[in-house]
């Protein structure tokens, strides 16, 4: 017991061996009557059915109550309409996006959305591409959020950093290149301040990408504060410092 609590302290990761895939699989088809557990000792996803399984209650109160088990969340009915939210701004026709979000907005309007998608394959696959990715960057987030660690199993791309440099700055749309540093937001400095201007091979999707990107900008440029900055088909990293108390914390205006 004590020993869990000092683990707990000095934030040590909990390391399991579960595959990602069956972890996302299991957030996914869990329901009402149908709960997931990972089993830290075994390092086994455990199915409780309340459906099929007449001791169920009684496993489930146990296991709610011992540290040896972690509860996978459930992807619910509201997680999948705030999935679908986020969709209907995905296509490029903005005739699409209307008919997209009069139909959520509508009286039952999950089930009028799905319809839509059934009339139209090439958007259902797109909804199906999107749909894995948000669950997928909604599991690596619960993984964060509960301090654990997959071993060997890569779950982002290898992220690439560069810095551009002042004529390469010069070449970018004038909608990032007039973005400048304005102010320190601890000493309210307005002089001085120089613009530094990254590229990014990723878009901040989930805290592991966000986590490694911010270990890369202080290991590799001494950043401990940077901003980002989308550039359509490109993503930028920006980051400053008040020249009069070092502070990185800058308010960015245009
Ligand atoms: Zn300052």
């Amino acid at each position: 017991m004590k020993e869990k609590k000092m683990n707990k302290e000095k934030n040590i990761p909990f390391t399991i061996s579960i595959n990602f895939n069956e972890l996302t699989m299991a957030f996914e088809q869990s329901a009402n009557s149908t709960h997931y557990f990972i089993d830290l000792e075994s390092n086994k996803i455990i199915c409780i059915d309340e459906l099929k399984d007449s001791d169920a209650r009684t496993k489930l109160s146990q296991m709610r109550n011992n540290k040896r088990y972690i509860k996978i969340p459930q992807h619910d009915i509201r997680n999948e309409q705030l999935v679908m939210e986020t969709f209907i701004y995905e296509p490029r026709d903005f005739i699409l996006v209307d008919t997209l979000y009069k139909t959520l907005h509508r009286k039952n309007g999950v089930k009028l959305f799905y319809q839509l998608l059934e009339s139209q394959p090439h958007l259902k696959e797109q909804w199906l591409t999107y749909r894995s990715a948000a669950l997928r960057n909604e599991m690596i987030n619960w993984l964060c959020n509960n301090n654990i660690e997959l071993t060997s199993q890569y779950l982002i791309p290898t992220i690439e950093i560069k810095e551009i440099t002042a004529e390469e700055i010069k070449l970018l749309p004038d909608e990032i290149k007039d973005f400048k540093p304005y102010a320190c937001l601890h000493c309210h400095n307005e002089k001085g301040m120089k613009a530094r201007i990254f590229t990014i091979n990723v878009s901040p999707e989930n805290m592991l990408i966000e986590q490694e990107t911010q270990r890369i900008m202080k290991e590799r440029f001494g950043i401990t504060h940077h901003g980002g900055w989308s550039g359509g088909e490109q993503e930028f990293l920006t980051a400053s410092r008040c020249p009069r108390c070092g502070c990185e914390e800058i308010f960015w205006d245009y």
